[in-house]
């Protein structure tokens, strides 16, 4: 058995979500080597306390101080040890601090950019599953992590698999990436036909499990947008290197093609947990929880061009990259408002392009020298689109 100092004591943030369930899966299947050891969320109180009661970290934080009081009296109840937090600045504070030194960064949306700045600053091994943060600062990200010496590893089934396969060269031999799209529900259909598209049918992906805000990106094609974006700042790779292929089976989740002709692909089960345990692992594989594949009962596999036309999501994310500065954090910031718009039936499917471009159009890319400049974009944005939607256009 390994000594207790050798355990990897890990701060999951969005333990409640999707992503956060499957790393703490992962986590319990490795006793011996590590344990969580902060357990943070959004809002929900009574979710938060059955995780603790589960895995007993040291501190669990409510990001909504009106949970506080909530939590630590739950916590007391259960005879747990586990410290109440509550807020930013305390999970801030916790991510930075002795209580971790790895960090699976799971908060959905540009919520998550402090906690993932602090993490990279502090030097923690960040397991990066927040991808708005590199889309709304990435050159930030990534500089604070290359000057802690921070080890980012990406928790996205696309950007996971350009990492193992990366594994096996150096950055100056790759021509190009590729990353896969399963398509998303909507795949095959014409514009036209998306504009009555409902919530419900949206949140049900094909292939993967996900949070709500994902499964629409999903559903628009603006996840694959966002991660060309999270490519380039992860992979230093321009646009012009990272290509995207609709492949509706997802077992195929990336491919990296070399300057001699090579191409190596990662392939897998469609279950982030791999993903989570090459992270938590790494440079070890570890157990994960997820079966082989088995290509025989799977049958084939395809792959065919993104339809720009029906799902120019992908095509705005590609110009909001192209124009740089502040345009990444007003497409992020748009797509966030308009996204939740959407599922709360507030707008129709084909509102959340329209309210992106309209929001590009409107705030101009500008220089975006400092964390500021990128908040203040992404301020803007928000105003911008939660005007237009409530003077109730687009429908
Ligand atoms: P989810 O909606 O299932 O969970 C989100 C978590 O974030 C919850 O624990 C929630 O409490 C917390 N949260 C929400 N708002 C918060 C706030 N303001 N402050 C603090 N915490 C907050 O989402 P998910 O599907 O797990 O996705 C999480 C992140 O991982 C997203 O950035 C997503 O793009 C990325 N990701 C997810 C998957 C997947 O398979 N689910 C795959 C790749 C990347
Ligand atoms: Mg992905």
């Amino acid at each position: 058995m390994q000594a207790a100092a050798d355990m990897r004591q890990v701060a999951v943030l969005g333990a409640t979500g999707s992503i956060g369930t499957s790393a703490l899966d992962v986590i319990a299947r490795h006793p011996q080597r590590m344990r969580a050891s902060v357990l943070a969320a959004g809002s929900q109180v009574d979710a938060l306390l059955a995780l603790c009661i589960a895995h007993r970290p040291d501190h669990a934080v409510i990001s909504d101080p009106a949970g506080h009081a909530r939590l630590r009296d739950g916590l007391a109840a259960a005879g747990l040890h586990t410290e109440a937090h509550a807020g930013n600045e305390a999970l801030e504070a916790l991510v930075a601090g002795p209580a971790c030194d790895t960090v699976v960064a799971a908060i959905v949306g540009a919520a998550g950019l402090g906690s993932t700045l602090a993490a990279a600053r502090a030097g923690k091994r960040l397991l990066l599953a927040n991808k708005e943060s590199l889309v709304l600062a990435g050159e930030l990200v990534m500089a604070a992590a290359r000057a802690s010496g921070a080890d980012i590893v990406p928790i996205d089934s696309e950007h996971s698999a350009v990492f193992q396969c990366m594994r096996s060269c150096r950055a100056e031999e790759v021509r190009r990436i590729v990353l896969t799209a399963s398509g998303g529900p909507f795949r095959g259909r014409d514009r036209a036909s998306l504009a009555e598209v409902t919530p419900a049918q949206a949140v049900a992906h094909p292939k993967w499990s996900m949070g709500p805000k994902i499964s629409v990106d999903s559903a628009t094609l603006m996840n694959k947008g966002l991660e060309v974006i999270e490519a380039h700042h992860l992979f230093g790779l321009p646009a012009s290197r990272i290509g995207v292929l609709v492949h509706p089976q997802s077992l195929v989740h990336a491919l990296v093609e070399y300057v001699d002709g090579s191409t190596l692909a990662q392939l897998g089960l469609p279950d982030m947990r791999t993903a989570l345990a090459v992270g938590l692992g790494w440079p070890e594989r570890i157990e994960s929880g997820v079966g082989g594949l088995d290509l025989l009962t799977q049958g084939r596999l395809e792959f065919e061009a993104p339809d720009t036309d029906a799902f120019p999501c992908l095509r705005l994310a590609g110009e909001a990259m192209e124009a740089g500065g502040t345009a990444p954090a007003v497409l992020n910031a748009a797509n966030e408002e308009a996204v939740s718009a959407f599922l709360q039936g507030r707008i129709g499917f084909l509102g959340i392009p329209a309210l992106v471009e309209e929001a590009l159009a409107a705030l101009p890319a500008a220089p975006a020298g400092s964390l500021d400049a990128l908040l203040e974009a992404d301020a803007a944005a928000r105003r911008l689109t939660r005007q237009r939607i409530e003077s109730g256009a687009p429908a």
